[in-house]
């Protein structure tokens, strides 16, 4: 510190000063836990993508700075990959770009598209980059909180409806949800189109883990919805589809003016990033389908496997249609088990009770109350890796 009063961070981003990831995860290593907090698997993805990865820096494709709105062959693959999954058409020249992970995405989008003082509507709890990428662009978040409904989170549409005012610029949904596992329905996605259409609102939309729904009904894309392709800013990655978080290869699929802008932003925060992954990527993209209902199915069963254990230890599950994330309810647990129902005392003190670690969902929510009682744990792991943080779990409760 100066000896001036001042601190260095600034003002924008002075209460996102240390994120609980950083805590929970020291205190895993310290006390040797499991560690089901931060959300990356621990099995990379497929062989012969990482060997595609290895081809392209062996090529020289990648090594030196890419084009700016990525590579030709990803940019392809990624407009394909929406054809056929979703029959969206995109140009791959015009409308699509690539980014340093789902992260930059955000970021690049949120400060291009927001002047100081916009509003923009989240749904809460929210991924933690959201409310900072927020603050960074001067804009004022507007929390519409997901409830617990019948086993699962779910919008209040009502609400939603009511916070929309004349200062809104956009909307920023994420489906499948993290950390709460709700899959919006087709009949919210339908309301919130026809609210964005009827208020002239943008949409930005992170579907990061569109290929993780449980679900028969399947990921359904805001920018199919009526009204809904020429206002949508949807946001893609290849990190938890591919489980390659560390590659950080992340696109937009927009329209061409609305990719403009954005790219505006990126060309200063990154410029470009990953080129030999991108490559890679492609590739990925282009995986049969078995590829990805095999991983989905896995998923399932890793899913299926704690929250079974979960239940038995004690907690209330809410199960998920999505993501690779549980959120459960301590008090079930007991008041001096859940620590009143606190969940930053309970996460706070479960290494050294039961040798895992988890997160409290009340860092994802401005009103902070009203995610207390929540708390989430990562199945994107090994199952003896689940079936051990299980065994433990069970422990807290015999
Ligand atoms: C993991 C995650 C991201 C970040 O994705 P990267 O591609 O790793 O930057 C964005 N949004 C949500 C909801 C996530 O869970």
């Amino acid at each position: 510190m100066t000896s001036s009063a001042r601190p260095f961070l600034n003002r924008r981003l002075a209460e996102f000063g240390t994120t609980i990831f950083a805590e929970m995860s020291a205190l895993a290593l310290t006390t040797g836990s499991i560690n089901l907090g931060q959300g990356f698997p621990d099995t990379d993805g497929p062989e012969e993508i990482r060997e595609a990865a290895v081809r392209a820096l062996r090529d020289g494709r990648g090594n030196q700075y890419p084009p700016g709105p990525g590579v030709p062959e990803l940019r392809t693959a990624i407009a394909a990959h929406q054809q056929r999954r979703y029959a969206l058409s995109y140009d791959p020249d015009r409308e699509v770009l690539v980014t340093a992970g789902a992260t930059e995405a955000i970021a690049a989008t949120l400060l291009a598209l927001v002047e100081p003082g916009d509003e923009v509507i989240a749904l809460e709890p929210y991924y933690d980059s959201y409310a900072a990428c927020i603050a960074m662009a001067g804009g004022t978040r507007v929390p519409v909180t997901l409830r617990p409904h019948e086993g699962a989170f779910r919008l209040d549409l009502d609400e939603l409806r009511a916070a929309v005012t004349p200062r809104t610029r956009l909307l920023l949904i994420n489906t499948p949800h993290n950390p709460t596992g709700t899959v919006l329905t087709r009949d919210e996605l339908t309301a919130i189109a026809q609210l964005a259409v009827e208020r002239d609102l943008l949409v930005v939309t992170d579907e990061v883990y569109e290929h993780l729904v449980f679900d028969d009904a399947g990921h359904l894309p805001l920018a199919s919805f009526p009204g809904m392709r020429e206002r949508t800013v949807s946001i893609g990655s290849a990190g938890k589809t591919f489980s390659f978080t560390g590659w950080k290869v992340g696109w937009v699929t927009s329209t061409p003016d609305l990719v403009t802008a954005v790219r505006s932003a990126k060309q200063f925060l990154t410029y470009v990033a990953s080129g030999p992954f991108q490559y890679a990527v492609a590739e990925a993209l282009t995986l049969p389908d078995t590829y990805f209902d095999s991983f989905r199915e896995d998923m399932r069963t890793k899913r299926d496997l704690l929250s079974a254990g979960l239940r038995e230890a004690g907690f209330k599950v809410f199960e998920p249609s999505g993501t690779y994330f549980i959120t459960t309810d301590i008090r079930p647990l007991g008041a001096a088990l859940s620590k009143d129902g606190d969940g930053f005392a309970f996460c706070r003190a479960l290494p050294e009770r039961a040798g895992v670690v988890a997160i409290p969902n009340a860092v994802f929510y401005d009103h902070r109350e009203e995610g207390a009682p929540f708390v989430r744990f990562a199945f994107c792991k090994q199952t003896d890796v689940l079936t051990e943080a299980v065994t433990r779990l069970k422990r807290l409760t015999t």
